[in-house]
């Protein structure tokens, strides 16, 4: 039974994890504006508050569980939807935490009917098995809903789920297996986001560079992206088997294209990548990382690394390490390994296959590497002091003699600073691209300049 006053009701929601969790909350959210709901936040109150859900590690998990409860707690009259990742992998446990009225698994979420229903008595739990989610995934952006309108880059959802099954992964079991947008959809999303303005589409998925709609694969889609009237178009996450020539090529040739990815390597280890199912050799990633830096001109190329996978002795570590520090990277994300329910590592682990790191050496490890990965990004940031950089301002805050400080990124990703007389600085900066003159590094390691007009 549908609500009859849906005008009345307002909704808001909170977003655990990655860069598409946050388009697809942002598409329900307009999607119900759009049936008459009225936008709210979580400090004003809500009629409906949704928690959008991770699972991508056990924490993530436990972050969503404390949100949930936190939600409940500080809003007994709101009713409570429990959307995405986590709600499909465990709907039962999270159905089970009191106060929760909505449990809507990864398809279900995007269907703004399932919001509108009329709240019954205990929850409404509605999950579809992944073997179901058909060949096309749903469109998603961050851009539509109202509250996101100070925002100068747009997240554009141009695919889901991932067919590579690495032996540690839990988002094939929750997102299923690789879908592509529909690429008119993409393209219409793409206007749309550069219709309202904002300077920066960055492009979401789970495995982004496996897209393939009819015969138009991701380097495709990129020179289709190309046309839109917008300044920056930026590549978010690229599996390393997949940047191929073409790809590099794309970016290499383009003024919107950003000289910047994200190429997830986990382990400079060859046998933890085999023990990982990784679709690639330490050879084969630093091929493709030097060609891609040879190639592209101010390229900046990031890492994922994943260290504590069960198996990963000191001699694997140190293999990763110094393989680490011979690449020309950016900056590093430095992950420890989360054994994740219904993966092949958690049958390994069960079965006594592989034996887990002890904790306090996966500590050790962890630091380890965030100490290399803060030299790489010192490095790399360092070696455009003295360069021109056009940057897109997103943020201002007052420093403490009183002047604003300006804050963006550059096209290959560095964040940079500039501070202006609060008098000069008239309307602000934000969503503006201006060219500066790169000065210094600071603490936090964002590089200091000053605008040149
Ligand atoms: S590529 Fe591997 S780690 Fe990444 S989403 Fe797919 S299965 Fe998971």
């Amino acid at each position: 039974m549908f609500m009859k006053e849906i005008n009345q009701q307002s909704v808001a929601a909170i977003t655990l994890g990655c860069k598409l969790n946050y388009a697809e909350t942002s598409t329900v959210l307009d999607m119900l504006v759009s049936r008459g709901w009225r936008l709210s936040t979580i400090e004003e109150g809500a009629d409906l508050i949704i928690v959008h859900t991770c699972a991508v590690t056990g924490q993530a998990e436990q972050k969503s569980r404390q949100q949930i409860r936190k939600v409940v707690r500080n809003n007994p009259g709101s009713r409570v939807a429990v959307i995405g990742c986590y709600a499909q992998l465990d709907p039962e446990r999270l159905a089970g935490i009191d106060g929760v009225g909505l449990v809507l698994g990864s398809m279900e979420k995007l269907d703004p009917e399932y919001y509108c229903l009329n709240p019954e008595p205990g929850t409404l739990v509605r999950v579809s098995p992944t073997r179901t989610f058909g060949d096309e995934a749903m469109p998603a952006s961050s851009m539509l809903c109202r509250t996101e309108k100070g925002r100068t880059r747009a997240f554009l959802k141009i695919q889901d789920g991932c067919s590579f099954g690495c032996a540690y992964c839990t988002i094939p079991n929750i997102r299923g297996r690789s879908r592509p947008v529909p690429l008119e959809l993409v393209l219409e999303r793409a206007e749309t986001i550069a219709l309202a303005g904002y300077r920066e589409i960055v492009l979401t998925g789970v495995n982004i560079a496996d897209y393939r709609y009819g015969g138009i694969g991701f380097a495709g889609l990129l020179r289709r992206l190309e046309a839109v009237d917008i300044s920056r178009i930026r590549i978010g996450s690229v599996e390393p088997d997949l940047l191929d020539d073409e790809l590099i090529a794309v970016v290499a040739g383009s003024q919107k294209i950003m000289p910047h990815f994200h190429l997830p390597l986990q382990s400079g280890s060859d046998a933890i990548l085999r023990l990982m199912g990784r679709h690639y050799d330490t050879a084969t990633y630093r091929n493709r990382l030097e060609k891609a830096v040879a190639s592209i001109p101010l390229c900046g190329i990031g890492a994922d690394v994943m260290t504590g996978y069960p198996g990963e002795g000191e001699r694997e570590f140190e293999e990763m390490s110094r393989f680490i520090a011979g690449l020309p990277l950016a900056y590093l994300h430095v992950f420890t390994c989360s054994v994740r329910p219904g993966t092949t590592l958690a049958r390994q682990v069960a079965s006594k296959e592989l034996a887990p790191v002890p904790h306090p050496e996966v500590a050790r490890r962890a630091s380890m590497l965030a100490g290399l990965g803060g030299g790489i990004e010192r490095r790399f940031a360092e070696s455009f002091i003295g360069s021109r950089m056009a940057v897109l301002f997103e943020e201002g805050s007052t420093t403490e003699d009183g002047r604003i400080r300006w804050s963006g990124y550059s096209g290959n990703y560095l964040r940079i600073d500039v501070d202006v007389d609060a008098v000069a600085e008239g309307g602000g900066f934000r969503g503006e691209e201006h060219v500066v003159l790169v000065e210094g590094i600071g603490e936090d390691l964002h590089l200091q300049g000053r605008l040149l007009f």
